[in-house]
């Protein structure tokens, strides 16, 4: 372990350790051992990308187009599909993430697509410290800020996202809905399938300040991820705490009003 900024910068294990208490584990450094190898390689192997790609449609390259957006900082890469979905579309992409193994693998999977990825391996709470140049657009995707458990992690995060952005830019966030699953009711039970019935994840423990999710795969293994859960409410307060002057709010890609359920929210937030 080395320590990076004051946080622990954990190699990825091969299993998922969670100690004797995994509710107890509620630090926002814990992303990184979190995405083990085995996890990622799976999650990849298993999601469709083609099916994701139709299950989110135009949303994000509209979103960016509409404002005349270029030049796209994805924070959260991942294994690379919204990076590369755009790259494909022509927009100028920079790559950052936490973890250096998922990272790679992103890398890897442009590579697969003829693609060049540009990467830098940082975390958001520096971001700037490692992230060169201002963007017109920052996207952090995939329920990821919800990887932050603790409330100032979650305002310097937001700070150096809106320091990275040009002064007309936009930040694109997403999360899940986390009001519905805190809501106590079946849908607190409710699972979600990953583009068909291959990957499955449902909440396995919630409370006020954890939702911690369990993915199941069809060879019977099964991976967790501690997560903060994010009130949509919340999440829009901070955004307009760090000065973001407009959010819009989107339910599962429809404009605010039109999806009264949804599972996901995106954020789009505009600094001017
Ligand atoms: N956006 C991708 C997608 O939709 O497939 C990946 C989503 S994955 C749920 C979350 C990603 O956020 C992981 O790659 C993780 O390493 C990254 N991440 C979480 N916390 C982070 C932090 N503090 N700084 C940088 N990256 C972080």
């Amino acid at each position: 372990m080395k320590e990076e900024n004051g946080a622990s910068v954990f190699a990825p294990e091969k299993t998922q350790d969670y100690g004797e208490d995994p509710k107890a584990v509620r630090q926002s450094d814990k992303y990184v051992s979190e995405y083990v190898r085995g996890f990622v390689n799976k999650w990849d192997e298993l999601i469709d990308w083609d099916a994701r790609a139709k299950s989110e449609g135009r949303f994000f390259i509209d979103v960016l187009k509409a404002r005349d957006k270029k030049s796209v900082l994805d924070v959260a890469t991942g294994t690379g599909f919204h990076s590369i979905q755009l790259l494909k579309a022509g927009f100028d992409v920079t790559s950052a993430d936490g973890s250096a193994e998922m990272l790679a693998m992103a890398f890897d999977n442009a590579k697969d697509n003829d693609l060049m990825l540009k990467t830098v391996h940082a975390d958001w709470r520096w971001l700037n410290k490692d992230v060169h140049g201002k963007f017109d657009a920052i996207i952090c995707l995939g329920n990821s800020f919800t990887h932050l458990h603790e409330e100032k992690d979650r305002r310097r995060a937001l700070a150096e996202f809106y320091a990275a952005l040009k002064h007309d830019g936009i930040l694109i966030l997403d999360q899940r809905n986390y009001d519905k699953i805190l809501g106590g009711n079946d849908a607190s039970k409710h699972k979600y399938y990953y583009c068909g019935d291959q990957v499955s994840a449902e909440p396995d423990y919630v409370d006020d300040t954890l939702a911690r999710f369990k993915y199941s795969f069809p060879d019977g293994s099964e991976y967790f991820l501690n997560m903060f859960p994010l009130r949509k409410d919340y999440t829009r307060g901070l955004l307009r705490d760090v000065g973001f002057q407009q959010i819009h709010s989107y339910g599962d890609f429809q404009a605010e009003g039109e999806e009264s359920d949804p599972d996901f929210f995106v954020h789009v937030a505009e600094k001017s």
